[in-house]
């Protein structure tokens, strides 16, 4: 986000809508997108568009904005018995009271047979399972990413987790592989081609056959995989 960015809240059809202005240099016209996953629209505007110029324009494209909206999955907030995926197997998430003894010997959250211990204040529960959540993502991301980066003797710089709702991973030319932390909802197989995808282009900044091949030889589960991201991606983006 840049600091010329403004963000703005509307009512469109009773559902409060955020709106983030970014102005643009050779933005001739307002144009406008939603910000996948979220209740949140954002618009393009030429650089001296007044406010309230752009709030007009979006509160008259609000039927398409409520359409929209009604169409992307609802947020799941995690709730003590909710079922979550984790690494595509169906975890119950189980709150322990802070001041429980029996489980003062355990840390602060754990897996133990398809369920997820999170030692919590329920207040604080959502936030602890997303950290639970985004600490298992990172080590199960890094564990394949490094090894299969070794086996072709390429180096990562860094292996960062984000919260990007637009795309699973990238690498930047400079050796960064990002990931999407909603990654660790996804079945282990599509984790390990996303990783492989990422890693393949630290050889190959493209999508040639080289490429392809170069994943196929990281991953024997490419086809499936991207199969699965195309029919459940859309799902992944519900998680908060
Ligand atoms: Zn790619």
């Amino acid at each position: 986000m840049t600091s010329r960015q403004q963000s703005h809240i509307l009512d469109i059809r009773g559902r409060k809508v955020g709106v983030i202005v970014q102005p643009h240099p050779t933005s001739r016209k307002l144009s406008l997108r939603l910000v996948p996953g979220e209740d949140t629209v954002k618009v393009v505007s030429p650089t001296n568009c007044p406010l309230s110029e752009i709030l007009d324009f979006v509160a008259r494209q609000e039927n398409w904005i409520a359409d929209r909206l009604d169409q992307q999955p609802t947020k799941k907030i995690y709730q003590d018995g909710d079922n979550i995926p984790i690494l595509g197997r169906d975890h119950k998430i189980i709150r322990i009271d802070p001041l429980n003894s029996n489980s003062r010997t355990k840390g602060s959250a754990w897996l133990e047979s398809e369920q997820l211990f999170i030692k919590s204040h329920p207040e604080h529960l959502p936030r602890r399972v997303k950290d639970f959540l985004k600490n298992e993502v990172r080590f199960e991301i890094n564990l394949r990413a490094q090894e299969k980066a070794a086996s072709i003797n390429k180096k990562i710089t860094a292996i960062r987790i984000k919260d990007t709702s637009s795309r699973w991973g990238s690498c930047s030319t400079q050796g960064n592989l990002n990931f999407s932390w909603r990654l660790i909802f996804a079945p282990e197989q599509v984790l390990d081609y996303v990783v492989a995808h990422e890693v393949a282009h630290l050889e190959h900044m493209n999508h040639s056959a080289a490429f392809w091949a170069l994943v196929d030889e990281l991953t024997n589960a490419r086809n499936c995989s991207q199969k699965w991201l195309k029919s459940n991606g859309n799902q992944l983006l519900s998680y908060s």
